[in-house]
């Protein structure tokens, strides 16, 4: 099975899987795929590799592609905790406060549990994950 990361021409993502490329262009030629997110049926493969799944182990980018994408989480990590506030465990009290506007308004980072992820969320607060990566020595 190969996995493929899709996206409807409304911009919403979402992967699919398919026993082949040609698996995957007849299930489209036929308008056989369509979005989960609002139903459109103009899918193509978003712009990523498609990862091929067959026996555990296999399933790993090359180190080039790793080493990349460590490099930009850092980046990301490193501008954040630059620039951010650390708040710890306080993150979701502090993330509801400056919603609700009972905090100065101003960039947080911090902990919260996936659960509690969920609920600023649906809160409707919005929450990003940060790359969390171990740090170069230094
Ligand atoms: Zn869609």
């Amino acid at each position: 099975m190969i996995r493929f990361a899709l996206a409807c021409s409304a911009g919403h993502e979402f992967e699919g899987w398919f026993k082949s490329n040609e698996a995957f262009d007849e299930q489209r030629a036929s308008g056989g795929l369509c979005c989960p997110i609002c139903g459109g049926t103009s899918v193509d493969k978003a712009i990523m590799a498609p990862a091929v799944a067959r026996s555990g182990a296999a399933d790993r980018p090359p180190p080039e592609v790793i080493a990349r994408f460590l490099a930009i989480a850092r980046a990301v990590r490193e501008h954040v905790e630059r620039n951010f506030e650390n708040v710890g465990p306080r993150f979701p009290e502090e993330a509801r406060k400056i919603h609700l506007g009972e905090a100065e308004p101003r960039d947080i980072y911090g902990e919260a549990t996936p659960q509690e992820v969920r609920e600023l969320l649906d809160e409707g607060i919005e929450v990003r994950p940060l790359p969390w990566v171990p740090k170069l020595d230094g």
